[in-house]
């Protein structure tokens, strides 16, 4: 007989709701939750072929199905007992802390794990080991989205909500293309033109997307000229008088600093800098300012962006450039207005709520202060919890390649693929001691350089919570045992730290640490650690959350969720203003030159998700782009004597990757388009060179912005030559 199971896609941050359909121990289908606040039944192509990537057939080729040990790097990985994993790893982490200090271990971790594995992790480095060397792959994410609201509106809380797309007169969606990336929730937008053909879409792009398609307005900005635009649709605001004074005086600190840095983003400096012409600057300022006919009352409008300000040298002064503006005009805590960031993947929100980040704390706490360090280590049952901000993802690997990470424990993430310039990341890779990898699949590139494998289990097989864009918390179920000797992340971490606290001289006589039985034991620990703060769900017990999925914060005696945050104009700030923070525009950290003439630009494609573990199981979704191809505008593959299909190899400062060239007319002369789902281990083999191909991340730079810490994966400068 069928089984039905509620549960949540676990590929984008649109957080969708499942139906998993099972018998006898078996995942047969899976149709969209209707009665799911954030998807209402719908489900893209990914959501809706997940029963395939459970087949039997599938999970033998590719899942890892039991711990496995190498003796040696590029030896055979052998089997071992899970008992002989734990004990292996407790014992390396013990002696690697002895010899050289808790932060000599360095914990990678995922914004695809659930909530409450994150939460385990977390505690596992700054409670038990005693180091903030932990970060996740939602620092190549997000970390500038969460940087840019705490400098601008004082926590990292997206202020708005699926609902506001419906309500919203102008969209302005800027470095998304959420028809690819967040599909559900593009349908949502086709659906609010439908209802309202006079909702005014502009999209900031330099690439001529399938989102740009539907826009009233495609502003196809130059790479890393963001900035530039957003200070002059500021200054136009300002000179047309569309700001909103009032609110300004009310709500907000900083303004008149801010005016004088925006007075240099004149029409012709955004002209220079951004290829933008000044009558569609105007435009663009004039609908985002919400005064397109003047006898009108301000109509609102609701920001939605992603990787192209995040992902960017300058990302937090991106971000903060975008609040801004909302703020200038009074576009936020009202129906349909807000600045409203898209999580990447399925759960970045949960782990920035339990502070999984290398500079952050549980429930939105900052590193930096004692007075909330003393907080969670009270909470958590330990004598301290460590000061010095622990490395930041990119850091993390620059630090195992210099050889001061002697032990590095990967967990649900890929970063031997995702990472920008590879080559770091394999030096740090072969040259840190010991190297632990855990996830639920066998193949990933990471894994090569493994000396510790651990089963996951993944999706349709484990319990939790995820939170998703609009800070809405739902139930993660499984619908069928792990294959294997899989196990949860959660269970994983908790038996490694039950091992580990007897040998740590320092925490072995406190009680245990780690006493959870389930997933429902640590949410209720990570719940208490929000009483209080600006997440606060301490009234969204495990019993409420079965019931249905709620936005926080949900305090105690609030049986719902909260659907917008700021309504009041009080902001999370000491002075309860929220803050314009000074900025100077500028560009890309890699400019173009004479010998690196092209502007690399990176991007998802519609039907695969990251580096295709589990989207690349689906045959179906190949048919959308069966390999990676280097799309260039037609004139400069002319002008290097390109044909489509014709091999081309593309060069950064940090090395080479062939892929077929293909023109398109979706990008202006000097940009490539890669798509960043392929690495070596599906393009599997040797290059004509002989050498390993890396994918789009041989070519991207580690440079960051220096708030987020987040690298500009969506810009390099390259040279491509025919192969
Ligand atoms: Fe899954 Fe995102 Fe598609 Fe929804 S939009 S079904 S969450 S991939």
């Amino acid at each position: 007989m069928t089984q039905h199971t509620r549960s949540t896609c676990p590929y984008c941050g649109v957080g969708c709701g499942v139906l998993i359909e099972s018998e006898a121990g078996r995942i047969t289908g899976v149709r969209g939750d209707p009665a799911h606040p954030a998807n209402l039944g719908r489900l893209c192509s990914k959501g809706a072929t997940l029963h395939l990537t459970a087949r039997p057939e599938v999970q033998e080729q590719v899942r890892l199905l039991q711990p496995l040990r190498r003796a040696a790097r590029g030896a055979a990985a052998q089997p071992i007992a899970w008992d002989t994993a734990l004990d292996t790893l407790a014992q390396r982490i013990a002696a690697t802390v002895r010899q050289h200090g808790p932060d000599a271990v360095g914990l990678y971790v995922s914004g695809q794990l659930l909530t409450e594995d994150y939460y385990a992790f977390n505690k596992f480095a700054k409670g038990l080991l005693g180091t903030n060397n932990i970060d996740t792959n939602s620092r190549l994410c997000m970390s500038s989205a969460v940087a840019g609201y705490k400098a601008t509106l004082g926590a990292d809380a997206p202020p708005a909500c699926y609902e506001d797309i419906a309500q919203a007169s102008t969209l302005f969606i800027a470095g998304a293309n959420p028809a690819w990336a967040h599909p559900i929730l593009f349908r949502r937008i086709e659906d609010a033109r439908r209802a309202n053909p006079a909702l005014k879409i502009i999209v900031c792009d330099p690439r001529r997307t399938d989102s740009a398609a539907l826009a009233d307005l495609h502003l196809a900005l130059r790479p890393g000229s963001d900035l530039w635009l957003l200070h002059g649709m500021l200054r136009c605001m300002v000179e047309q008088g569309w700001t909103d004074p009032a609110y300004i005086a009310a709500h907000t600190s900083g303004w008149t600093a801010l005016q004088a840095q925006v007075a240099q983003a004149t029409p012709e400096a955004v002209w220079q800098h951004c290829g933008i012409a000044p009558a569609d600057l105007l435009q663009a300022a004039r609908w985002f300012a919400g005064v397109e006919s003047g006898s009108d009352p301000r109509r609102p409008t609701l920001s939605l962006y992603c990787q192209g300000l995040n992902q960017s040298a300058r990302g937090t002064d991106n971000n903060a450039a975008l609040i801004h503006l909302h703020l200038a005009c009074g576009q936020i805590g009202k129906p349909g207005a807000g600045p409203f960031s898209l999580t990447g993947q399925p759960n970045a929100m949960g782990g920035r709520e339990v502070g999984a980040l290398a500079n952050q704390l549980s429930a939105h706490r900052n590193l930096a202060d004692p007075r909330h360090r003393a907080e969670v280590a009270a909470l958590w049952g330990v004598p301290e919890v460590p000061a010095a901000p622990g490395k930041a993802a990119v850091e993390m690997f620059e630090a195992a390649a210099e050889g001061h990470i002697k032990l590095l424990w990967i967990a649900c993430t890929n970063p031997a693929h995702s990472l920008p310039d590879q080559a770091l990341v394999r030096r740090a890779l072969q040259r840190a001691e010991f190297v632990v990898v855990q996830d639920a699949y066998a193949g990933v590139a990471t894994a090569r350089f493994a000396d510790l494998l651990l089963p996951a289990a993944t999706w349709g097989e484990k319990e939790g919570t995820v939170t998703n864009s609009e800070r809405r918390i739902s139930r993660v179920r499984a619908a069928v045992p792990a294959p294997g000797q899989a196990w949860a992340d959660w269970r994983i971490v908790t038996q490694v730290a039950r091992r580990l606290q007897p040998l740590l001289p320092q925490r072995a006589a406190l009680p245990g640490l780690f006493p959870y039985e389930g997933p429902e034991a640590i949410w209720n620990e990570h719940r208490e650690s929000t009483r209080g703060r600006d997440l606060d769900i301490t009234g969204l017990d495990w019993a409420l959350l079965e019931a249905a999925p709620r936005q926080w914060p949900c305090p105690t005696g609030q049986a719902e969720g909260t659907a917008r945050l700021y309504a009041d104009g009080r902001f999370a700030t000491a002075d309860a203003r929220a803050r314009f923070v000074p900025q100077q525009p500028g560009g890309v950290a890699e400019p173009t030159d004479a010998r690196y003439p092209l502007a690399l630009l990176t991007g998802r494609l519609r039907d695969q998700w990251h580096g295709m573990s589990r989207s690349g199981t689906v045959e179906s979704l190949w048919a959308h782009a069966g390999e990676p191809v280097a799309q260039m505008h037609a004139a400069d593959m002319a002008r290097l004597g390109l044909r489509d299909g014709d091999l081309a190899y593309l060069t950064s400062r940090r090395g080479s990757i062939v892929a077929p060239a293909r023109a398109s007319d979706e990008l202006a002369s000097g940009q490539v388009f890669l798509p960043m789902h392929w690495g070596d281990e599906v393009l599997g083999g040797a290059s004509s060179t002989g050498r390993r191909l890396a994918g789009v991340n041989a070519l991207t730079t580690a440079a960051r912005c220096p708030q987020s810490l987040q690298p500009e994966l969506k810009h390099a400068a390259i040279k491509v030559l025919k192969a």
